[in-house]
């Protein structure tokens, strides 16, 4: 075959972006036409609600990349740019893409890494479909700094402990794994989308309604790459203070860059390559930001070492425990749902969460402390409701965080370690900042009885336009002291004869203050 024919398409999925992009790169570097395609991909998208923020989230993250790739082709002198940009498809990826490569007549299908066990399913798929067809399809790293065995214990074992891995991460870390992947300097393989293929040109993408959708208002959160670099250039300013901010949910605190690191219309090397030399300059807010990105990066690796734990507990004796249910557990999983709790943080932001698709890290702990330890409730119940509404749904960190607040996780906070909500709210929403945003009939209490309303004086709900609690704003629907003791006893079932004096509550270690 001679060097003219070799042409490629690169399979976009969660790398939404056309700067610093491992599959494009190579695609581009190794072939003379290079195609781009992205699948809504029926096997995902059908059991999803007809409203869902993230395929809103996608598909205008996916207009702008069809435009930079057009943009990409124009400067580079392509010829018909009108005719470059993203083939965009819906159906289930396991047969479009073999179908799209077979008519393309393409030699390689290019793609970034997708550890979910699911995807592995889907591109094991692909790979056979596509080798029928003689075409190979090439998978690459990056999603993630460093993935599946890259950064491994002195016993060639994946890491369980957090700190020891990211001491083992930050040894690893060179300038190597964060360079970019050029782009630009290849641009001129993008290749017009034969008419066959695409009659309607390349700019066509479906709308929402194409694909059986409908318009979710506007998103909180700016998508696509334009979307990430707005929020990276305000977070850049706060990064050196995000160690004493990260904490406290009405404060402008984090970076809110999760769903662009969920779908890649930012490049995670980008961030880390920042991150690391404000680090070496002696900034303690990015180092701390810097962990968090690390976190990220171990909650992947443990997925792909551990995908059992989709379903079930990392540590397999914490599947014993029997969660509460029947009718009282699931009207209790619906008052959290709501946000109508009567703990006004976790109900504030259970409310973040259905309002706009985000909730804090600090409020995630809570919430999910709450429901599993407070109400009893399995786990995985609160896991999948925050897969259904996080616009940064990631089933590796979600799953991590789940099982974090679970105690069955990795490196997971011990069992008998309970948030209090009332002393989490005094301590990270002192002033009730984030709580009157989302609980508004409270807006009015003083400060003080804004924790634990149930608990305020007359005079003080007298003065707060007289509200009610109990009509106004719900009782709690559980005493967290009589909930902390059945949690201790229902976790007693993984703790019998295993618990070493050191780990005992009053013994416990500070090593992570969470
Ligand atoms: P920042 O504080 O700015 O952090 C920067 C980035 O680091 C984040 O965008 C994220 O990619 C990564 N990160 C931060 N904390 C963690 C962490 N603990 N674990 C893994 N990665 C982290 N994060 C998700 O991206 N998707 C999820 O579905 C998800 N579900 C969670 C569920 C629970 C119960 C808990 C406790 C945490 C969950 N997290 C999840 C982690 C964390 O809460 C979010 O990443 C963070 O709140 C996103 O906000 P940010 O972008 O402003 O974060």
């Amino acid at each position: 075959m001679s060097e003219s024919n070799v042409s490629a398409l690169v399979w976009f999925r969660r790398d939404l972006r056309c700067t610093d992009h491992a599959a494009l790169f190579h695609a581009l570097k190794q072939n003379r036409r290079v195609w781009c395609a992205f699948v809504f991909d029926s096997d995902i998208l059908e059991p999803l609600p007809r409203q869902d923020r993230r395929v809103a989230f996608i598909h205008d993250s996916l207009v702008e990349l069809d435009q930079g790739l057009r943009e990409l082709a124009l400067k580079a002198g392509v010829p018909q740019p009108e005719r470059v940009g993203l083939i965009v498809r819906y159906g289930s990826a396991r047969s479009v893409i073999p179908q799209l490569a077979g008519e393309l007549g393409v030699q390689s299908v290019y793609a970034n890494h997708d550890d979910e066990p699911d995807a592995q399913d889907r591109d094991a798929q692909v790979r056979g479909r596509l080798s029928n067809l003689g075409v190979a399809l090439y998978t690459l790293k990056d999603h993630v700094i460093f993935e599946r065995n890259e950064v491994l214990t002195g016993n060639d074992t994946p890491y369980g402990v957090f700190t020891p891995y990211k001491n083992a991460w930050l040894k690893k870390l060179e300038p190597f794994y964060v360079k970019p992947y050029p782009i630009t300097p290849y641009a001129g393989h993008l290749a017009p989308v034969p008419v066959a293929v695409d009659a309607m040109g390349a700019d066509h993408i479906p709308t929402l309604a194409d694909i059986g959708f409908e318009a979710v208002g506007t998103l909180k959160v700016a998508p696509g790459m334009s979307g990430a670099q707005a929020l990276l250039d305000d977070f850049l300013h706060r990064i050196d203070r995000y160690d004493e901010t990260r904490n406290f949910p009405g404060i402008k605190g984090p970076s809110y860059l999760s769903p662009h690191l969920r779908f890649g219309t930012v490049s995670v090397r980008h961030l880390v390559d920042l991150a690391w030399q404000r680090v070496q300059a002696g900034s303690a807010g990015a180092q701390t930001w810097l962990s968090e990105l690390i976190w990220r990066d171990f909650y992947h690796q443990i997925l792909f070492h551990h995908p059992h734990v989709v379903g079930g507990a990392y540590r397999r004796e914490y599947d014993r425990i029997k969660w509460a249910h029947g009718a009282k557990a699931n009207t209790h999983f619906q008052a959290w749902c709501g946000g109508r709790t009567g703990y006004p943080l976790v109900d504030a932001a259970m409310r973040q969460l259905n309002q706009t698709g985000y909730m804090h890290n600090r409020l995630r702990m809570v919430t999910a402390s709450f429901l599993i330890k407070d109400l009893g409730i399995d786990w995985r119940r609160g896991e999948a409701y925050f897969a259904e509404q996080l616009l940064d749904f990631d089933l590796a960190a979600n799953n991590g965080g789940w099982q974090w607040a679970a105690s069955s996780g990795c490196d997971a906070q011990p069992w008998f370690r309970i948030f209090n909500p009332i002393t989490q709210s005094e301590k990270f929403d002192p002033q009730g900042k984030f709580i009157r945003r989302y609980v508004p009939e409270l807006a009015a209490l003083p400060d003080k009885a804004l924790h634990a309303p149930w608990l305020a004086r007359p005079a003080d709900l007298a003065s707060a336009d007289d509200v009610v609690i109990g009509r106004d704003y719900p009782l709690p629907i559980v005493q967290h002291d009589e909930a902390r003791t059945e949690t201790l006893a229902r976790y007693a079932v993984v703790s019998e004869g295993k618990v070493k004096a050191s780990e005992t509550p009053r013994a416990r270690s500070p090593r992570r203050a969470r």
